[in-house]
């Protein structure tokens, strides 16, 4: 496979990820809407585009990595975006979260330029993708997704075929309605002791010690204990995740009440000014 590879979106999660892929001797172009966030990765040896459209001709295997539809819209189909270059033979890689819906429709809109498309989101936080540790939820064609099983593995631990395109998008978003409903019940659990007269402390130090400890509560612990919430998964992104697992419900006739009340109440968090927190922050905007 080719070794010129393009990444676009440097945000939390482009700017943990794509070091991985430079390390592994890939020729790395990265594109950012704010440019500031290519500097470090600028100083390792990868080169900056300044437009998606010159990212394009700079890579034969496209990476985007955004925050979801908008930004998609804007990198792919904007002005001077990923569809202005000559896109065939090329592979487009849609690693941020979304519906399946919209990833079936940016395969369909893309089939004309020659390009190959895959999703590919992850399951995995800020932390397990500076680590290499993200587990790749894979969505595509069998033949390119071996394809380019090598540099998934750069990035991450795990890569899981989940059938054709929509289907890594639904992975996705079945894990984060159970992700969402994890933490806002400890959150749910936190504020009731509390109001009780019990310490977070001890409700934290008796979760942990029991059957319902898991690695996600171990994880979130020490944010939960000092009450303070520096980002990994911004809230933001997981009201937007369980509105498009919402949606994609109302489509496909699934019940998931749990769903729509956490997603409304995300939301609410976001209106209340937590959406850049991490989203363990949402037990703040249950207090
Ligand atoms: P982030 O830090 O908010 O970064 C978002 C990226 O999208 C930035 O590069 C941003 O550019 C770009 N962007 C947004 N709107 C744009 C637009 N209209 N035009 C061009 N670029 C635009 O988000 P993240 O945490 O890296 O997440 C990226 C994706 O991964 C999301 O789909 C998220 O749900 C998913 N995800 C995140 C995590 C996590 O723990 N953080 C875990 C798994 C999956 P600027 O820098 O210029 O704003």
């Amino acid at each position: 496979m080719s070794k010129r590879v393009s990444f676009l979106g440097m945000g939390i999660m482009g700017r943990a990820m794509a070091p991985h892929i430079l390390e592994a001797g890939y020729e790395l172009t990265v594109y950012n809407r704010n440019a500031e966030k290519t500097r470090e990765i600028a100083s390792k040896g990868a080169h900056v585009a300044a437009t998606p459209e010159d990212a394009a001709k700079s890579g034969d295997v496209l990476i985007c990595m955004l925050t979801g539809p908008e930004a998609l819209e804007d990198v792919v189909f904007g002005e001077r975006g990923l569809s202005g270059a000559d896109l065939q033979g090329k592979i487009i890689v849609n690693m941020s979260s979304v519906a399946p819906a919209y990833n079936l429709q940016l395969a369909s809109r893309l089939e004309e330029s020659g390009a190959a498309f895959v999703e590919a989101p992850v399951s995995g936080s800020k932390k397990p993708a500076e680590e290499g540790n993200l587990v790749i939820l894979a969505g595509g064609g069998d033949k390119v997704l071996e394809e380019l099983e090598p540099l998934f593995l750069t990035m991450g631990k795990k890569v899981i075929r989940c059938g054709p395109v929509g289907r890594g998008a639904m992975m996705k978003m079945a894990i984060n309605i159970l992700l969402g409903t994890f933490i806002e019940g400890l959150a749910e659990m936190l504020n009731f002791g509390e109001k009780g007269g019990l310490s977070r402390d001890k409700l934290l130090d008796v979760v942990l010690a029991g059957p319902l400890s898991c690695d996600l509560f171990r994880m979130k612990e020490e944010m939960l204990r000092n009450e303070e919430y520096p980002v990994q998964f911004p809230l933001k992104h997981m009201a937007k995740d369980l509105k498009f697992a919402v949606d994609t419900a109302f489509e496909n006739g699934s019940t998931m009440p749990t769903a729509h009340t956490i997603m409304q109440f995300y939301r609410r968090a976001v209106e209340l000014g937590f959406g850049d927190d991490d989203f363990t922050a949402v037990g703040e905007a249950l207090r």
